[in-house]
């Protein structure tokens, strides 16, 4: 690894970054929690990289067009940088294996837990993935970080509180962080607390 390679903190849009509600098959959809920009701001101010990662297979099940997907991911970007907070870099898979149209039905690389958007952050990012972390709602993004050597933090946010109740026994391996939310977790990450 050369010297100037970064760690990152990749971060899971709905149930992470924004309420999760679904598809956000419209911008007016799209909320983001109170606490995001903060987090993200202190991404920037420790020197890490800031990444967004999400599945967004609406695209592929034909329920909104990319053109949307766009938008909303415009939205996320406006409404942290209002707070004050940058993103480093956005990724998103428009992929499923077996449902809608070429190019969108695609065994793709890059739907999460497989490691392809990280892979590219890496690549044009200059990111040190082994002192990574992803935080997430969901088992598959800890999954997602083990894949690549990261780390996974687990935010009780979104689907995160349910999964930890009613899955998380099950896990062969658990969470390497759980916080409340977003903002806890990133805390705990950039403190050193964590690892
Ligand atoms: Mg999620
Ligand atoms: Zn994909």
């Amino acid at each position: 690894m050369s010297p100037e390679r970064r760690p990152a903190i990749f971060m899971d849009r709905d149930g992470t970054l924004s309420h999760e509600v679904g598809y956000v098959n419209h911008p007016s959809r799209f909320r983001l929690y109170p606490w995001t920009a903060a987090a993200v701001r202190s991404i920037n101010r420790a020197g890490w990289l800031a990444v967004v990662v999400t599945n967004q297979a609406g695209i592929a099940r034909g329920y909104f067009p990319p053109s949307v997907l766009e938008e909303v991911q415009q939205a996320l970007v406006d409404q942290v940088a209002a707070g004050g907070g940058r993103f480093d870099g956005v990724y998103a898979c428009v992929h499923h294996p077996s449902v809608g149209k070429a190019p969108y039905r695609a065994d793709c690389d890059c739907r999460k837990p497989r490691p392809g958007l990280l892979r590219r952050a890496e690549e044009e990012l200059g990111v040190d993935l082994s002192r990574s972390w992803v935080i997430g709602d969901r088992h598959s993004d800890l999954v997602l970080a083990w894949n690549v050597g990261a780390r996974g933090a687990l935010v009780k946010t979104g689907y995160g509180l349910g999964e930890l109740q009613h899955l998380a026994p099950g896990w062969s391996r658990p969470p390497d962080l759980v916080a409340e939310n977003l903002l806890e977790a990133v805390e705990s990450i950039l403190s050193g607390e964590a690892s």
